[in-house]
């Protein structure tokens, strides 16, 4: 096979006094996401999905959570490391795509630049990296606000060797 798929999920607690980081974007609101890293979710999501595509385990494995050396952790430079073990063994990421469930803020306005912003770190074309944002309705702790979740699937190709 010389394509191969993977999925990942991810969703982080909201609180005051924190970074709204998405895609690498900081987001204005008076909310923002808990976590050991940025908590960046939405990169946490693709690079489960692309560890996943190769049965690589996940990022916890990677980056665990009670690590002092990724306390506080720009998530880009984390995605860095996972393309680099994902190119390392062989393959290149052919397309993304993503889902990301928020009742607030309103993400529409800051897809485009979560899309660059992604795009370049993984030196894809922006039409390689699909993202979405959705609202879960008011429904379920997503819905109350109470954090914000991401979905994302990553197709790779092999690598021309
Ligand atoms: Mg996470």
């Amino acid at each position: 096979m010389d394509i191969r798929i993977g999925n990942g999920y991810d969703m982080h607690r909201l609180a005051p006094a924190r970074s709204l980081i998405l895609g690498g974007v900081t987001i204005p609101h008076e909310l923002g996401l808990a976590g050991h890293s940025d908590a960046d979710v939405l990169t946490h999501a693709i690079m489960d999905a692309m560890l996943g595509a190769l049965s690589l385990g996940d990022i916890g494995h990677y980056f665990p959570p009670n690590d002092p050396q990724w306390a506080g952790a720009d998530s880009l430079v984390l995605l860095d490391q996972v393309n680099q073990l994902i190119t390392a063994s062989g393959w290149a990421i052919g397309n993304l795509d993503s889902v990301i469930v928020a009742e607030r803020p309103k993400l529409k306005p800051h897809i485009k630049a979560m899309r660059s912003q992604l795009a370049e770190r993984l030196s894809l074309a922006p039409d390689q990296v699909g993202i979405k944002a959705t609202t879960n309705e008011k429904l379920g702790p997503t819905g109350r606000e109470e954090g914000i979740a991401a979905y994302a699937v990553v197709l790779l190709k092999k690598s021309p060797s």
